[in-house]
């Protein structure tokens, strides 16, 4: 039976759907471009949980929480989106149990946008645990053994009943180095699993089937990945077949997994060339405070970095004089703030001598006061690009930055 869609969109909030080719689903999102300057991008987009400025970066909140922190605190920071994994929320404490909590908004406590990624990317670092093949990735649980199916329908099922504003389609992540060979098979399939992907959402949105998926977000967007390492034909390959399948925005995947830094800068230079300039670009797990300015500069509009977060509780701290180890003995009796030039609460209030000490001490609250200036340094490093653009001075802004944040004791 055909699907009656006109009458669907009543009750599911989806506007002016679209079934027919391109198969583009006016879903609640839409991206704007206000202002452009040399090559960087100052933008926008809506969700159904709100607006988020671009460029923008996405803290890393793997189970749910953004670790070691609050997100009252990562909301005071001014994040406008984060990113969940559905690895690890499908496994524990299960999209179901999520879907049944209202979702994943709702269940966690952030009224704010989200991101939700496949659960390719941790799938796939599993390593001898997981078996690829066309039907999808059958991977074993790392929490219990147990065994799962991860097919792009299951993908976009999870997401679903998550509920995210923007949904991530399955694709197939290679290790680096891989050959030719390697990479065209690899981003053929990620091509076939994104077409998969894209059909699974139009048929939950137009003709929930038997087995019913609960979603809890009408209006989630589905962004596609652009894949095919480090040859750029194949990216470009990707990318017109990917934008041909029709997304909310692209995503370029399968980059800062070990390249040289050179090799990254200009496969996304080339990549982001060619996507649609109406539409957000999203440049996947990159990286440093670097490459966030340099990929800004090529016309990225997103990205997500575990770095900050993860950094920190290693006691790696980024600031506008370059990266400090907190352990190195030097700090023991330096009253100095982590940065002069961050506003945060840990740089109002602490010196480095005792976060030293808090480190050493294993107080959980070096975590979180690390957590906290590293996010405030990649939030505000954000707000400062999005500044240089709005006053045409983003190219002044890159020189100066790089020329801070190389400037070293760097004794990270
Ligand atoms: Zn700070």
């Amino acid at each position: 039976m055909q699907p009656d869609v006109w009458e669907l969109e009543v009750g599911s909030g989806v506007r002016g759907l679209r079934v027919n080719t391109p198969t583009i689903l006016d879903v609640s999102f839409s991206f704007t471009v206000r202002a452009t300057d040399c090559g960087a991008r100052l933008g926008q987009f809506e969700t159904p949980h709100g607006t988020v400025h671009t460029p923008a970066f996405m803290p890393v909140g793997t189970q749910g929480a953004v670790k070691a922190t609050l997100f009252r605190d990562v909301e005071e920071l001014g994040a406008e989106i984060i990113l969940g994994n559905t690895y690890h929320l499908y496994l524990r404490p299960g999209d179901e149990l999520i879907a049944r909590r209202g979702g994943l908004h709702r269940f966690i406590g952030w009224s704010r946008p989200i991101l939700t990624d496949s659960g390719g990317f941790q799938v796939f670092s599993l390593a001898e645990r997981r078996v690829i093949r066309e039907e999808g990735a059958e991977f074993q649980s790392h929490l219990d053994g147990s065994r799962h199916l991860l097919t792009p329908e299951r993908a976009v099922d999870i997401q679903a009943r998550l509920g995210s504003d923007i949904a991530m389609v399955l694709d197939e992540c290679l290790s680096y180095p891989a050959t030719r060979d390697d990479a065209a098979a690899s981003m053929q399939r990620s091509l076939r699993w994104a077409g998969r992907c894209r059909d699974r959402l139009i048929m939950l949105r137009t003709s929930p089937g038997p087995g019913d998926v609960t979603g809890t977000n009408p209006g989630q967007a589905q962004f596609g990945i652009v894949q095919g390492g480090t040859f750029q034909d194949l990216r470009d390959e990707s990318v017109d077949a990917t934008v041909a399948i029709g997304f909310e925005g692209y995503a370029i995947g399968g980059l800062s997994v070990g390249e040289p830094i050179d090799t990254m800068y200009s496969v996304v230079d080339a990549t982001a060339r060619r996507l649609p300039e109406s539409q957000p670009r999203y440049l996947m797990g990159a990286g440093t405070p670097e490459d966030l300015v340099e990929c800004v500069a090529r016309g990225i509009d997103m990205f997500d970095c575990v770095m900050p977060t993860r950094n920190a509780r290693n006691g790696q701290l980024f600031t506008s004089e370059g990266r400090i180890n907190i352990k190195n003995a030097r700090y023991a009796e330096d009253d100095r703030p982590l940065d002069p030039r961050c506003g945060c609460y840990t740089c109002r209030h602490h010196s480095r001598a005792y976060l030293r000490h808090l480190y050493m001490a294993g107080e959980m609250s070096a975590g979180a006061l690390n957590t906290l200036h590293n996010l405030s340094f990649y939030l505000d490093t954000m707000r400062r690009i999005r500044d240089a653009i709005v006053f045409r001075t983003f190219n002044d802004f890159r020189q100066e930055f790089l020329r801070s944040v190389s400037r070293l004791p760097s004794d990270a």
